[in-house]
């Protein structure tokens, strides 16, 4: 099967690009392609337009500023793996990035297109959400907590450009996944973030979307240790079953990468 034919732009800026996606009839934005390329192939993504934002010098680089750190959304998975200023002020992101699939993967793939797809099992979406970072885009910024809407799906509008994401540094950081053995993803991925008295807790891979865990963080606030998440449970009613994992072996293993980035760190 081939993928249909398209037209292919390469614009040099992000204003050229949001032209282009305005006038097609149904363009799509192609980052590290690592995702739309093998949906295409599929044919489940049909585009008449590929606009490759590869070329916009803008969109690349990470910049870490005071207790913020800013990720451009073409920024690849290596890179910020890669990144000294990064690994200093937010290692558990750097760590993160670095455990995403596999080379070829991290060289390739990007943040921008990591968050705009939004697929359950991967890893950013945890530490976006973990970290009440913001994303940035061509027309607004969208906390973490209203962009992640639910399977594929996210709080980006037609024509809109994600130009980067506004990490808080926090005073710790652990993310905990449960590796796929075939393809890295996140069976389940637990990012814990802990700023002041006030701890975040968000889980990946286990449900349709990133889902904060409420009961986790009350308890972490309050007593910031691996044992003040005993009797914790995530319901499993809510949680993705496949072929390899049920739900109910996905919700035991939030409590367990919870229990584990918490240890690592207390
Ligand atoms: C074998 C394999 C293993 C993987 N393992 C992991 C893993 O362990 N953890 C993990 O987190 N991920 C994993 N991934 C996903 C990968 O890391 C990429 O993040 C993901 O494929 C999308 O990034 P991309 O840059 O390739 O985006 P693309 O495939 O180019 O684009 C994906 C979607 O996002 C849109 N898009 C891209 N950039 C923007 C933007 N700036 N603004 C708005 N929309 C945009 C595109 O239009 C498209 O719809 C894996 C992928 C593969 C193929």
């Amino acid at each position: 099967m081939h993928m249909r034919e398209f037209t292919y732009h390469r614009p040099a800026d992000v204003k050229a690009a949001g032209a282009v996606l305005e006038k097609a009839a149904e363009a799509k934005l192609v980052a590290g392609g690592m995702s739309l390329l093998p949906s295409m192939k599929l044919r489940l993504a049909a585009p008449s337009d590929l606009v490759d934002i590869g070329a916009i010098a803008a969109l690349k680089g990470v910049k870490a500023e005071g207790k913020e750190v800013f990720v451009s959304a073409m920024t690849t998975h290596a890179e910020v793996a890669a990144d000294a200023g990064l690994e200093r002020v937010l290692p558990a992101l750097a760590d993160l990035a670095d455990g995403i699939g596999d080379p070829a993967v991290r060289r390739r793939g990007t943040l921008g297109g990591s968050i705009a797809n939004a697929d359950p099992a991967a890893c950013y979406p945890s530490a976006v959400v973990a970290l009440d970072a913001v994303v940035e885009t061509t027309k607004r910024k969208i906390a973490a907590d209203d962009f992640f809407t639910g399977l594929f799906t996210t709080a980006l509008e037609p024509g809109e450009i994600v130009t980067g994401v506004r990490f808080k540094v926090p005073d710790k950081a652990k993310y905990m996944k449960l590796r796929h053995p075939a393809s890295g993803f996140a069976v389940v991925g637990v990012f814990v973030a802990k700023t002041g008295n006030t701890v975040r807790v968000a889980v990946t891979g286990a449900g349709p979307s990133v889902f904060r865990v409420p009961a986790m963080e009350k308890a972490l606030s309050a007593s910031f240790t691996a044992k003040a998440l005993d009797g914790i449970t995530v319901a499993a009613d809510d949680l993705m079953s496949d072929i390899h994992f049920s739900a109910e072996y996905r919700a035991n293993a939030v409590a367990v990468m919870a229990r584990r980035a918490v240890a690592a760190l207390a």
